[in-house]
């Protein structure tokens, strides 16, 4: 545990990006909602992300990477370490070899511009994360995915940072993916990851987008601040289907609502707070347990203390 004053010292000249001490993380997760970072470090390069890891380790102050902080959940105590954005690791390529097509991106590139650029490309096998506003790093630790595909089909090799500091290369076979997590060895942070696509016509991949991105503009809310899907399905159960069958749809603690559009997602309609959410996820959790017999288990990743 570390409070602003540890971190300050032990990242003192640091050539880091921005580093913002004691900062409201609701400026930063999409949800708007969560309380203060000991530090938010904007991290400029892999170079910088290593010297940084292995001040804060020296010093045992807490730590973990993040991306777009659209899939977190900080709460209203805030988090009394740093957390690091992998800001300036944006870099995204084209590769080609005997093995195929691929692209190459680093973990803080959009998700989006990764997408973008399998289109110019001419590249198919990424089209399901057309409006998932997440980052490299972020879609591939949470092995993120829609409409029936997630990352790992596409992942060929990830690039990682591993607990002592060394850069580590992964292969898809290597690493162990579930619904919506991954497991890393411990203290992994992902640097990067490449992607194995195959050549596509360009209409047709920018048709397929195009398709999902409207769907999801239809489905879900994203007039407001949210973090996507607030919980994991069931095996045998869409959970947004179950909490709307519930009769939840615009429940809501202070300004924290189960959205009348979409029941899988809580939105903030204002001025709502970690833990109204996280009063509101229980609510949900409990109703479902006693009325359903089923533990909804959520998808969100909630960090920080109370
Ligand atoms: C409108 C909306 C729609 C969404 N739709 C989908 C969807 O269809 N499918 C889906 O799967 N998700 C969806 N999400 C959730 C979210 O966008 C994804 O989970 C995304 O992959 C998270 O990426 P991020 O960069 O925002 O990660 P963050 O929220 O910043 O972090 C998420 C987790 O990943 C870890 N992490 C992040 N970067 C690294 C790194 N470099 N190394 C190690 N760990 C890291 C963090 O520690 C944290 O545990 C949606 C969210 C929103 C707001």
């Amino acid at each position: 545990m570390a409070g602003k004053n540890k971190i300050k010292e032990a990242l003192r000249n640091v050539i880091a990006g921005k580093i913002l001490y004691d900062e409201p993380m609701s400026r930063h997760t999409s949800l708007n909602v969560g309380g203060n970072a000991g530090a938010l470090v904007f991290v400029k390069s892999e170079d910088q992300l290593v010297e940084v890891v292995r001040r804060l380790r020296e010093k045992k102050i807490n730590y973990f990477p993040a991306g777009n902080l659209t899939n977190i959940i900080v709460r209203d105590g805030g988090y009394r370490g740093a957390i690091m954005l992998m800001t300036g690791m944006k870099e995204i390529r084209y590769e080609y070899t005997e093995g195929g097509d691929f692209i190459s991106a680093q973990a803080g590139a959009a998700l989006a511009k990764v997408v973008i650029r399998s289109v110019s490309d001419e590249l198919t096998g990424l089209e399901f994360c057309a409006g998932i506003p997440g980052s490299v790093g972020g879609a591939v630790w949470m092995n993120a995915g829609a409409y029936g595909k997630e990352m790992k089909d596409v992942i060929k090799t990830v690039f990682l940072l591993d607990a002592a500091g060394e850069k580590k290369i992964m292969n898809r076979e290597e690493i162990s993916f579930g619904y919506r997590k991954t497991e890393f060895p411990a203290d992994t942070i992902i640097l990067g990851a490449q992607f194995k696509l195959k050549k596509g016509e360009r209409a047709k991949i920018k048709k397929k987008i195009s398709e999902i991105l409207q769907w999801r503009q239809k489905k879900h809310p994203l007039e407001f601040p949210n973090a996507g899907s607030i919980f994991k399905n069931l095996p045998m159960q869409i959970a947004g289907k179950l909490i709307e069958d519930m009769g939840m749809k615009g429940v809501n603690v202070g300004d924290a609502q189960i959205s009348s559009k979409h029941a899988n997602f809580i939105v903030n309609r204002g001025k709502a707070t970690a833990s109204d959410v996280l009063e509101l996820i229980a609510l949900i959790q409990a109703k479902a347990e006693k009325e359903k017999g089923v533990n909804l288990e959520p998808e969100v990743v909630i960090v920080g203390e109370d």
